[in-house]
């Protein structure tokens, strides 16, 4: 089985494990987690990972000055951006910011997984 690596930023704890369980098992491998965009940014300059689930309520920095820092980093990284509904609004400010795919948490593990594939295959 191909794997993929994948970080994930939220700042809320049991939100990283309940996507750790979503994934186990799958091709993604979960190779770090960040609580906040500054140390998103370690992360990824350290682990380049081929995938980044990111959160946009964060304290520090938030999602979306991440997604900018990412792409500045790195133009390919492949950056899915998750939150609130109340967010939803800002879905295509997102995209078109560099984002892949928008997702609106709590998670479900189908869609979840449908944006991570779509994702690496582009
Ligand atoms: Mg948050």
């Amino acid at each position: 089985m191909a794997g993929y690596s994948i970080l994930l930023v939220d700042d809320a704890t049991f939100m990283r494990m309940a996507v750790a369980q979503m994934l186990a098992d799958t091709e993604f491998q979960v190779v770090g987690e960040a609580a906040n965009g500054i140390q998103a940014l370690e992360r990824y300059r350290t682990l380049w990972p081929d995938l980044v689930l990111l959160d946009v309520v964060m304290p520090e920095m938030d999602g979306q000055q991440t997604l900018v820092g990412l792409k500045q980093l790195d133009p390919q990284a492949r950056v899915i951006m998750a939150s609130s509904l109340g967010e939803a609004s800002r879905q295509r400010e997102f995209i078109a910011a560099g984002a892949k795919d928008y997702l609106v948490k709590p998670y479900e593990q189908e869609r979840l997984l449908q944006a991570l594939r779509q994702a690496v295959q582009a």
